[in-house]
């Protein structure tokens, strides 16, 4: 074995002889890993310790961001089993098969590179070192393993943090490295992630983590696991700042990690075909004694069951990561400097034909008519489309996302009765749908975004399944989240809004219904069905519902009605679109002027007067529908009634005077 201080000259020696001593210290140290790694590799593993005591603070010194990266070796795709080397071009420079699109491991610092904007990443953080708190030993002692993690990641544990800009935006961003210890959880990696939550809370930045973890790290014992409630906290804390977390799922993540903050994101993305659950694959085939099903424990099941937000290939992660902070960090902006936005409102014209309650409802239905999506598309080209309840599913007939109206971030939720490959029709949305709403709302709460939402249902689903997966629940929260929701809402009812799986998106500080859309308490077949038990007059209990746009807003139910060319909004959609993209854009910029504490309070106020008991506006809701009714003006109605209740009022006053003067006379 050579003593300590020859191996520091040796080191010295050869990287005199080559020519580097006048090389930076900061842009050599994936050269430097290199040839120090022939060096290290002729010493045992006790001299390795020592001399990483010595050579350390220099890879502290370094910036692994602008390490050149050395391809990845030649080897053979697990998947389609082709041998691929630095020919392959997507393999050599993202490390993914160019036949298949099987994406293998990759390292931290190859993340750093591919991420963010070149030259802008600086580690933080770094000081943390890993301890061998109990002593461990399993085929080598805990600090031996610690030691070759090191010296094979040139990273201090297995996560790498750092302040970098990502498509031009500020962010905190943390990688796990796989290559060290299987990227498991120790205390280093519980401090990194918490560290860097705090960092960020503390500079108002996004984070992003790109997770490649096995999970909790059985040699730091009972304090590994302590690292789970503790980066939860961190996130929780940092929810509070306003910002997105964004969390990136690669093969593997499983364990403590996936079940803490990894978990925890704003939104979740995940590699394809990346294996992630909480336990693996062999542990779940151990335990419950069951060989698990194809595709279980795989990023595409975990996207069908609403764990995730959307799978992104390695080659569009840059892309997405980066358009998905610009639109929440431009808002925050936004949020700082005032609108300007004064146009006035388009006036609905006074001429347009009056369609009967039956062919309002037609038309609300027709299948030609745009639907959530189209609308959505038209204002906001670039939408981000977020799904999964992160509970039992995604929902197709809720479509749900960050778009942006005018530049400014907004969170749409819209009922889509059109949907899949097909265009088939389907517009009664499930549990899921209404949670992965109320997942939005609680986004556009976070983030300061004004809500956006479309109605468009026939009704909530009322199967089986619906039942058990509580339906009562996500409708009710929906209420419950929309009324107390910091932020401006404004909803659309574009087509049919029938009963609680409609009213669930609306209740918003400004409703705005298309003019030949219908709003009910039920459908009018079903209510036909129950009265008067002949589905065929339920053209007749359609004008006795009171559904149309124009007795929505006599009702007070809807603030403005949007006007449609007099065949229906699917003969001119464009000509629609423009109209209602005027009107929200009139009703945030208003909206956004109010403080929020009053925002509320005017919010409770508008849903606490529907059917308030009031006996004079009681009589006068009762004129007005009577009047409308019978097609009178409301003056007309009124001044008979007047005329009865004054005489009515008077004659009871009259009658408790004569009264009392009876009584005094006696
Ligand atoms: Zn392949």
């Amino acid at each position: 074995m050579l003593p300590l201080r020859k191996i520091h000259k040796r080191v010295l020696i050869v990287l005199f002889i080559r020519g580097d001593l006048d090389m930076s210290l900061t842009k050599t140290f994936a050269q430097g890993k290199s040839r120090l790694s022939n060096v290290l590799n002729s010493v045992s593993v006790a001299g390795l310790q020592q001399l990483y005591k010595g050579l350390f603070p220099m890879a502290r010194e370094t910036n692994i961001a602008v390490a050149s990266r050395l391809l990845p070796h030649s080897q053979k795709c697990p998947e389609c089993k082709t041998e691929l080397e630095a020919a392959n071009e997507v393999y050599s420079r993202i490390a993914v098969c160019d036949h298949c699109g099987y994406h293998f491991v990759w390292s931290a610092s190859n993340r750093v590179e591919h991420l963010v904007d070149p030259g802008s990443f600086r580690p933080i953080g770094r000081r943390i070192r890993p301890m061998d708190f109990l002593g461990f030993v399993d085929e080598h002692p805990y600090s031996t393993k610690l030691i070759l993690g090191q010296k094979q990641t040139g990273l201090s544990d297995a996560i790498l943090t750092g302040h970098c800009r990502i498509g031009g935006t500020e962010t905190v961003l943390a990688v796990l490295d796989f290559h060290f210890m299987g990227g498991s959880m120790g205390s280093v990696v519980g401090e990194q992630i918490t560290f860097a939550f705090e960092y960020a809370t503390r500079h108002r930045l996004p984070v992003v983590t790109v997770i490649n973890s096995g999970g909790a790290r059985m040699q730091e014992g009972i304090i590994s696991l302590m690292q789970m409630p503790k980066t939860a906290a961190a996130v929780q804390r940092f929810h509070t700042s306003g910002l997105l977390y964004l969390s990136i799922l690669a093969s593997p993540t499983t364990g403590g990690v996936f079940a803490s903050f990894a978990s925890l994101g704003d939104v979740i993305l995940a590699e394809p075909k990346a294996l992630v659950g909480f336990a693996g694959p062999r542990v779940a085939e151990q335990v419950t004694g069951q060989k698990l099903p194809g595709g279980s424990h795989r990023a595409e099941m975990l996207l069908s069951s609403g764990q995730l937000d959307a799978i992104t290939t390695r080659h569009d992660l840059p892309h997405v990561v980066a358009t998905l902070l610009k639109a929440t960090v431009v808002h925050a902006k936004q949020r700082r400097s005032h609108s300007i936005y004064t146009n006035e409102l388009p006036l609905v014209s006074a001429h347009v034909p009056r369609h009967t309650a039956w062919e309002s409802v037609n038309l609300a239905r027709h299948p030609d008519r745009p639907t959530a999506r189209d609308y959505i598309r038209h204002l906001s080209p670039n939408f981000l489309e977020l799904q999964g309840d992160r509970c039992y599913g995604d929902d197709p007939t809720v479509v749900a996302g960050l778009g942006e109206i005018d530049r400014r971030t907004v969170i749409f939720v819209g009922q889509e009765r059109r949907h899949g490959a097909t265009g088939e029709i389907q517009t009664r949305p499930r549990p899921e749908g209404y949670r992965k709403a109320i997942r939005m709302m609680d986004l556009a709460a976070q983030l300061h975004c004004p809500l956006v939402t479309f109605v468009d249902t026939s009704g909530a689903d009322p199967g089986d399944e619906s039942e058990r997966h509580g339906i009562g629940w996500s409708l009710a929260h929906c209420l419950s989240t929309m009324s107390s929701l910091p932020v401006p809402i404004v909803t659309a009812i574009i087509g049919e809004g029938a009963s609680g799986g409609a009213v669930a998106f609306a209740v918003a500080d400004h409703i705005l219904m298309l003019q030949n859309a219908i709003y009910e308490v039920i459908a009018p077949e079903g209510a036909a069905t129950i009265l008067y038990r002949d589905a065929q007059k339920a053209s007749q209990v359609a004008e006795q519902l009171k559904l149309t746009a124009s007795d929505c807003l006599q009702l007070g139910v809807v603030d403005a009605i949007i006007p449609e060319p007099s065949l229906g909004a699917h003969t001119d959609p464009p000509l629609v679109m423009e109209a209602l993209q005027h009107h929200l854009l009139h009703a945030i910029t208003e909206l956004e002027q109010v403080p929020v504490k009053r925002l509320l309070a005017r919010r409770y106020r508008k849903f606490r007067h529907h059917g308030r008991f009031q006996r004079r506006q009681y009589l006068l809701t009762r004129a007005s529908v009577a009047a409308l009714g019978q097609g009178q003006s409301l003056l007309q109605q009124l001044k008979g009634r007047l005329h009865m209740a004054i005489i009515s009022r008077l004659s009871a006053t009259l009658g408790t005077v004569i009264e009392r003067r009876r009584w005094r006379h006696a």
